[in-house]
């Protein structure tokens, strides 16, 4: 019994709660999480141990990124979240989940009709209005599966 409860206090001091991601973030990560495995992506794991928070535009030191992926922990712009549609939130979390827990580094890749094709577009907001059509190129392209 007193085993039992010396390790509910560890997880309790150093794990949920303290050092879990926001819940609120767990529908996109738990959607992401499926499309890997959907798409026969590798390491599909990580993509649940990323701590994913809000921050803060006033209490950031200078970043204005809508988004950032630093030390393995995604910060999200709470302003620019705000000012996201569902599609573009969606975006924006695969987009640094593709830093954090792929170590993928952002892309300059459009095609000839200037349609950015990947994910990791180094201006993300970019691919919103061509997500609904292509949604499945760029899952298919970010991670490395096969097509549906
Ligand atoms: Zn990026």
């Amino acid at each position: 019994m007193k085993k039992i409860l010396i390790g509910i206090t560890i997880l309790l001091i150093s794990g949920c709660g303290s050092r879990g991601t926001d819940p609120y973030f767990s529908p996109y990560v738990d959607a992401d999480k499926d499309y890997c495995e959907i798409y026969n992506g590798e390491g599909c794991s990580l993509i649940g141990i990323i701590y994913i928070s809000f921050k803060d535009t006033l209490e950031s030191e200078g970043l204005f990124d809508d988004a950032y992926c630093y030390r393995g922990q995604i910060s999200i712009n709470l302003l620019s979240w705000a000012g996201m549609d569902e599609d573009q939130r969606q975006i924006i979390i695969l987009h640094e989940l593709g830093h954090c827990a792929f170590g993928m580094k952002d892309n300059h890749t459009v095609d000839e009709t200037g349609r950015p094709t990947s994910i990791m577009y180094y201006s993300p907001m970019v691919i919103s209005p061509y997500w609904k059509e292509y949604k499945d190129d760029y899952l298919r392209e970010f991670f490395g599966g096969d097509s549906l």
